[in-house]
């Protein structure tokens, strides 16, 4: 790999962007790390930042998770269950598994009526959390019906469902994969959205529902626009479970335990420092928070509200290879492969907005942290 040449005026620039990042060094390359406020509160003396400062009205109060029993879901259950919430699961099991979810789970579909009805007269629900969705890329470029119908259309009987049941506030996944490809990094939540693929145009239609849901029926919602989820839980309870694994960080992991006998690298000339394409990785639990903070936001506020939830800092292909092999002491033998259709060279949040509004901090979003949790969790599900 040859010798990155740091520019550090624009480093610099970063840096007074957004308060509350440092820049160190790591085997001499510069990182920008994002700090918790609530480790480092006298670093944030400007803002009233308090990640965990959930107003006593909003303890014990009753939240909705649909697709609490899969990968994200799950470990928001998981966070909203210690911070004194009482939470109810809706989850079909499609790709969620009952064993991840510690509180009463109602199997059964959002797109379903019935089901809705009987679980919003049984349970007093103050807000939804919306994780239920179908997620792969490729997936739906081949069944766009899929996904127009899951999360569109059924996600709609949901959101009929809470306005006939009086329930005003949502907190929806949305996803980085609404702005499709980038004309500036970091990408504000200000950069135009042009989807480049079913599963992004299914998160925005979803999106601008949930606004004119806003205007003519008092909908309260917080939209929060993941970039690259990663990671398992830190409680080492929870993590990604997929039969056909499609992502970086498990593809990787799977080479590393052998399970794979080698990882292709999908474009090696894109206009980025090494060739290869940069994201913005955010720790599950980190994610999580973000919920957390969402819910803490529509006890105070009312309308739409939607961020970024990235870290700001980009790791490319090559980067996020070298890291595995580093934290797990195994080779990854790697193949060239053409890029894969869509595949943007870069997806970098700019995250300050969640950062100045909600108070959002990653704590666990460096690399060798998503690489050490992803790791433990791999060894122990494969019993390795
Ligand atoms: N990638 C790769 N090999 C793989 C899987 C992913 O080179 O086996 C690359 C992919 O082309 C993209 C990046 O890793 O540039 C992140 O891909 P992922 O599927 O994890 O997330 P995406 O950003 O596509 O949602």
């Amino acid at each position: 790999m040859s010798k990155r040449v740091i520019d550090f005026e624009k480093l610099e620039e970063l840096l007074k962007q957004h308060d509350g990042q440092m820049l160190v060094f790591e085997h001499g390359e510069p990182r920008l790390v994002i700090l918790d406020p609530k480790r480092y509160p006298n670093l944030f003396l400007d803002k009233e930042v308090n990640p965990s400062g959930l107003e006593e009205k909003v303890r014990g109060a009753k939240i909705l998770v649909t697709g609490g029993a899969g990968y994200i879901g799950s470990v928001a259950v998981e966070n909203l269950l210690a911070s004194g919430y009482d939470v109810v699961v809706l989850d079909n099991l499609s790709s969620g598994k009952a064993s991840n979810v510690s509180c009463p789970l109602i199997v059964g579909d959002i797109g379903d009526p019935k089901t809705l009805d009987k679980l919003f007269s049984e349970h007093q629900i103050d807000a939804v959390m919306h994780f239920a969705a179908f997620v792969k890329v490729e997936e739906s470029v081949k069944f766009p019906e899929k996904y127009f119908q899951n999360n569109v259309v059924n996600s709609l009987a949901l959101l009929n469902s809470m306005l006939k049941h009086g329930v005003k506030k949502l907190i929806f996944s949305s996803s980085a994969a609404v702005y499709g490809q980038p004309s500036s990094i970091p990408i504000t939540e200000k950069h135009p959205c042009f989807p480049t693929n079913p599963y992004g145009e299914s998160k925005l239609m979803f999106e601008k529902i949930i606004q004119w849901y806003s205007k003519v029926h008092g909908i309260s919602a917080v939209i929060l626009r993941y970039f690259n989820a990663a990671g398992a839980s830190i409680s080492g309870n929870l993590g990604e479970i997929r039969e056909d694994v499609t992502h970086l960080i498990p593809k990787v992991l799977q080479v590393a335990a052998q399970q794979e006998e080698e990882l292709r690298i999908f474009g090696q000339d894109y206009p980025t420092f090494d060739g290869t394409a940069v994201r913005d990785y955010v720790h599950v639990d980190d994610l999580a928070l973000a919920h957390i903070l969402a819910l803490d936001k529509l006890t105070k506020d009312q309308g739409v509200f939607t961020y970024n939830i990235g870290t700001g800092t980009g790791y490319s292909v090559n980067q996020v290879v070298d890291c595995i092999m580093e934290q797990t002491g195994k080779m990854i033998m790697t193949e060239h492969a053409p890029r894969r259709e869509g595949d943007p060279a870069s997806l970098v949040a700019d995250a300050s907005l969640a950062f100045s509004e909600l108070g959002f901090a990653a704590q666990y979003s460096d690399l060798p942290t998503i690489v050490d949790t992803a790791w433990s969790w791999h060894k122990k599900r494969f019993r390795l």
